[in-house]
C-alpha cells in the first residue's frame, strides 16, 4: 500500500445494518499504531450519524465505492495493535454470515462489554504469593505455635516457592497470608506469562491410570492437527478423565485448552476438577462474573497466561495466544444455540473454528445429538465409545410404573414410594425427577371449570405457594394467588397437577425423619442454597433431593441409588421434532445419576405410556440404539440433520402484521428460490402468543446448504431495505433449536 496515500478503513459498527462503513485514517493518527498501515481487529472511534460510536477495523480495502472527498475521517485509534486475533476475526466473519447476522452487532456481542466501550486491552497479569529469602530460609521451629502459618509456608515452598493466590485461597484463609506477610515470610507479586517449566510441574495431583476402554480412546486423539471427535460415553465412563489427560498432554509443549461446558454455577464439581488437577492457571467465562472479571479472564487467554479456560456457550469467542485443543461437554445441550439476537451454536462453531485454527476439537456426551451422531456415520467424525461405567459401577435398571394402574398420592405411586422407603433405611439418597417448578401447574375452578391464564401469553399460571403468587413461567407476569372464582364466584379453587414445590411438601410430610431438598430456579435463588445441596448430597447421607433439570446436570453423587422419574409422559406428547430425541436425553441423564457408586442403581420412571415405542426402545435397548431409530424417522421424514433448516420469525402485538411481513418474505424467497429447497408458511409458532406478541415463521428447508444460505442472504437484504413498521420484530434462525 503505497505510504502516502490515503488509507480507507473498512468498519464494523454495532448495528442492525447488514454492512460495513469506510473511513478514513487521518495523518495525524498514524503514528498510534504499531505497524505501518493498521490491521483488521482493531478498534477505533468513529462519528455515526450524531453519534461517536467505537468500531471494529474489519479490512482495509484499497479503494472505496465512495469519492474519496465524501469518506469521513475516523475520530480516534483505540489500539495500536488487533484486540482481535486474526483466526478469530475470521471465525467471527464466518459466523456472521452463516447466522445471517449484521457482523457489527455479532462482533459486539461477543465482545466483554468493557472491550465494547473501548476500555484498554491490556492484561495486568496474575497475583501470585512468594517466599521472601527470610520465609526460604526460615527455621521451622519458629512458626511451632502457628501450625497454619508453617502450613501455608510449606505448601508454597512445595511450588517452587511462588504460587497463584487462588490456588492459596482454596486452603487458607487469607487473615494466614497477612500474618506472614506482616512477618515479611512472604510477598505478593504480579507475573505474566509464566512458562511452564517442567513436566511435573504441570499436575498438581497425578492423573489416573486408565481403564483399556478410557485408554484406546485417548490414542485414538491425535492433538496435532484438526479432527472432530465425538466421544460418546455413558454417565460415569470416564469422559472427563479423557478430558483432563488430553489437556495434560497438551500443556507439555505450551498451548492453551478451551473447555466448554453448559453450566458453571450449577455445576461446581467439574471447575473444581480442574482446578485440583493442575498447577497452571485456569479461568473462567461465563454470565455470573462482573464486567472486569470478564475482560481480565479475556485478556489472559488472550496474552497466553491462561492455560485452560472454562466457559459457556459465549466463551467460544475468546482469543487466545496459542489455542490446541477444544473440548465441549454435554454437547447434546440445548444452551450451546443462543436463542436470541445473534443466534449462534457455540457446538457447531467449535467444529468450525478447530478445523480454521487446524487443531483437533472433542465433543462429549452420553447422550449425543443426532446432528453428532449422523456426522459420525457420515464420517465427518471419528467415533469414540466408552460404554461401560469406570470402577466396576453397574449401569442402573430401570423400572416402569403403570400410572394408570396404580394408586396416586400427589402424583407418587405406592410402588414408587416403598423403594423411596426402602432406600433411604438402607442409608442411601433418593433424587426424584420432575421437570416443573412451583406448586401446581394451574389453579382450576372445581365447580367452573374455569383456570388461570396468562393474559399476555397462550399458557396457564403457575401456583407458587410458598409465595403466594401465581406466576407466567414465560413472560414472568405475577399476582397474588385467588381465593375466588373470578367467573362464577366459587371459592372452590385447586392447585391442579404437582410441580417440585407440591412433591417436596408431599414428600417431607410423608419421610419427616430425613431432609428433602429441593433444587430448581426458584430455590436456588437464594443465596447459599446451592451451597447447601452440595454438601447435602456429598456428605451421603440419606435424604431425598427433589428437582428439575438441573438435577440431570453431570453431578456425581456416590449415594445416590435411587433415581425417580416422576412424569415421562410430557416429552412424548410435544409436537416439537426433537421431543422424542430431547426426552431419551433427559431421561438418560437423570438416570445416569443413580448408583455412580459403589452400590448399583435404579431408576423408576412413571407413565401413562408404558408401551410407547420410545420408551421402551430407550428401556430395553439405550440411547444409543434410541437414537439411531430417530435418525431414521428423521431421514424418512426429510427433517434436520438430513435437510437444513432455518426460520424467519416475525412477531408483533398485531398478528396481522407479523402475518403480511412473513408473506412478503415468501414472495422475495420465490423470487430467488431454487429446486431444491421448499418454503413452509407462514405458520404460527408453537406457542403463538407470548408476552403480548403473536410470533409466527416461515420454515425454509434445503437439500444443498449453500443454496439455503444464498436465500436467506439475499431475502435478508430485501427484508432490510424494505419500509418496516417498527411494531414488527423479526430475525432470522440458522439450525434452530425451537419452532
Ligand atoms: P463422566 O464424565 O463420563 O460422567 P467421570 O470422568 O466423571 O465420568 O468419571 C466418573 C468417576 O470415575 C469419577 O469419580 C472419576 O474420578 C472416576 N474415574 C474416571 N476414570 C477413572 C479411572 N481410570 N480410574 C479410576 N477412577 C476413575
Ligand atoms: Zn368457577
Ligand atoms: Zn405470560
Amino acid at each position: 500500500m503505497p505510504q502516502n496515500g490515503p488509507i480507507i478503513l473498512r468498519i464494523a459498527v454495532p448495528s442492525p445494518l447488514r454492512r460495513t462503513f469506510d473511513y478514513k485514517l487521518p495523518e495525524k493518527l498514524r503514528s498510534k499504531i504499531d505497524h505501518q498501515t493498521p490491521l483488521a481487529g482493531m478498534r477505533v472511534k468513529v462519528e455515526f450519524g450524531r453519534r461517536v460510536l467505537i468500531g471494529l477495523v474489519v479490512d482495509i480495502p484499497k479503494t472505496s465505492d465512495l469519492p474519496l472527498e465524501k469518506i469521513k475521517d475516523i475520530s480516534d485509534i483505540i489500539d495500536s495493535s488487533p484486540i482481535v486475533p486474526s483466526d478469530l476475526f475470521s471465525l467471527f466473519i464466518w459466523a456472521a454470515n452463516y447466522y445471517q447476522h449484521p457482523l457489527g452487532e455479532a462482533l459486539f456481542t461477543a465482545l466483554p462489554s468493557l472491550i465494547r466501550k473501548g476500555e484498554p486491552a491490556v492484561a495486568s497479569g496474575i497475583k501470585h504469593w512468594q517466599l521472601t529469602e527470610l520465609g526460604a530460609q526460615l527455621d521451622p521451629q519458629t512458626l511451632q505455635r502457628a501450625p497454619k502459618q508453617q502450613a501455608l509456608i510449606d505448601f508454597i515452598a512445595q511450588h517452587s516457592n511462588c504460587i497463584e493466590e487462588s490456588k492459596i485461597s482454596a486452603l487458607f484463609s487469607s487473615a494466614i497470608r497477612n500474618q506472614l506477610q506482616q512477618k515479611g515470610l512472604l510477598e505478593s507479586v504480579v507475573l505474566e506469562n509464566r512458562p511452564l517449566a517442567t513436566a511435573d510441574e504441570i499436575l498438581q495431583q497425578p492423573s489416573l491410570q486408565l481403564d483399556s476402554q478410557q485408554q484406546t480412546a485417548i490414542n485414538a486423539i491425535d492433538l496435532h492437527s484438526f479432527n472432530s471427535y465425538l466421544l460418546e460415553g455413558v454417565t460415569g465412563s470416564g469422559k472427563t478423565e479423557i478430558y483432563l489427560q488430553a489437556i495434560e498432554q497438551l500443556l507439555r509443549y505450551q498451548r492453551q485448552a478451551l473447555v466448554l461446558i453448559p453450566e458453571i454455577s450449577l455445576t461446581p464439581q467439574t471447575e473444581k476438577r480442574f482446578r485440583d488437577r493442575f498447577n497452571v492457571p485456569i479461568v473462567t467465562m461465563h454470565s455470573g462474573m462482573t464486567d472486569k472479571q470478564r475482560l481480565e479472564a479475556w485478556l489472559q487467554a488472550k496474552s497466553g497466561q491462561a492455560k485452560i479456560v472454562l466457559g459457556t456457550r459465549s466463551a467460544i469467542f475468546t482469543p487466545f495466544e496459542a489455542l490446541g485443543l477444544i473440548i465441549l461437554d454435554e454437547e447434546h445441550d440445548a444452551s450451546y444455540k443462543q436463542q436470541e439476537g445473534f443466534r449462534y451454536s457455540a457446538r457447531d462453531l467449535a467444529v468450525i473454528r478447530a478445523q480454521r485454527e487446524n487443531i483437533p476439537v472433542i465433543l462429549g456426551s452420553a447422550t449425543p445429538s443426532l446432528e453428532s451422531l449422523n456426522n459420525c456415520n457420515k464420517g465427518r467424525y471419528e467415533h469414540l465409545t466408552l460404554n461401560q461405567r469406570v470402577n466396576n459401577a453397574t449401569s442402573p435398571n430401570w423400572t416402569l410404573i403403570d400410572l394408570k394402574t396404580e394408586s396416586i398420592q400427589c402424583g407418587i405411586t405406592d410402588t414408587t414410594l416403598t423403594a423411596i422407603e426402602n432406600t433411604l433405611k438402607a442409608k442411601q439418597q433418593v433424587l426424584v425427577f420432575l421437570n416443573r417448578r412451583g406448586f401446581a401447574p394451574a389453579l382450576i375452578c372445581h365447580q367452573c371449570g374455569w383456570t388461570a391464564q396468562c393474559l399476555s401469553c397462550d399458557s396457564k399460571l403457575t401456583v407458587h405457594k410458598a409465595r403466594g403468587r401465581l406466576i407466567c413461567h414465560h413472560c414472568d407476569y405475577q399476582q397474588p394467588i385467588i381465593h375466588q372464582c373470578p367467573s362464577c364466584n366459587s371459592t372452590d379453587l385447586m392447585p391442579a397437577g404437582e410441580g417440585t414445590e407440591r412433591s417436596e411438601d408431599f414428600l417431607q410430610r410423608r419421610f419427616q425423619d430425613y431432609p428433602v431438598i429441593r433444587v430448581d430456579k426458584d430455590s436456588t435463588r437464594k443465596k447459599g442454597a446451592l451451597e447447601a445441596f452440595f454438601s447435602t448430597a456429598d456428605s451421603g447421607e440419606p435424604c431425598i433431593l427433589v428437582g428439575t433439570q438441573i438435577l440431570a446436570k453431570g453431578h456425581h453423587f456416590e449415594n445416590v441409588t435411587l433415581v425417580v422419574i416422576l412424569d415421562a409422559d410430557s416429552g412424548l406428547m410435544s409436537a416439537d421434532f426433537r421431543s422424542h430425541e430431547r426426552m431419551g436425553q433427559l431421561l438418560t441423564q437423570v438416570a445416569g445419576r443413580s448408583g455412580r457408586g459403589k452400590i448399583s442403581g435404579q431408576v423408576m420412571v412413571q407413565t401413562h405410556q408404558p408401551d410407547h415405542p420410545v420408551l421402551d426402545q430407550l428401556f430395553n435397548q439405550g440411547y444409543h440404539p434410541l437414537a439411531q431409530q430417530l435418525l431414521s424417522h428423521r431421514q424418512q421424514g426429510q427433517l434436520p440433520p438430513f435437510k437444513s433448516l432455518a426460520v424467519i420469525r416475525a412477531e408483533s402485538i398485531y398478528p396481522q402484521l407479523a402475518l403480511d411481513f412473513l408473506n412478503l418474505a415468501r414472495s422475495i424467497s420465490e423470487q430467488h428460490i431454487t429446486s431444491d429447497t421448499q418454503l413452509l408458511g407462514p405458520l404460527p409458532a408453537l406457542m403463538e402468543k407470548r408476552s403480548g406478541r403473536y410470533r409466527f415463521i416461515l420454515q425454509i428447508t434445503s437439500t444443498q446448504r449453500s443454496h439455503l444460505q444464498q436465500l436467506l442472504f439475499q431475502v435478508a437484504m430485501a427484508l432490510e431495505n424494505t419500509k418496516k413498521d417498527n411494531k414488527i420484530r423479526w430475525s432470522i434462525d440458522v439450525d434452530p433449536q425451537e419452532l
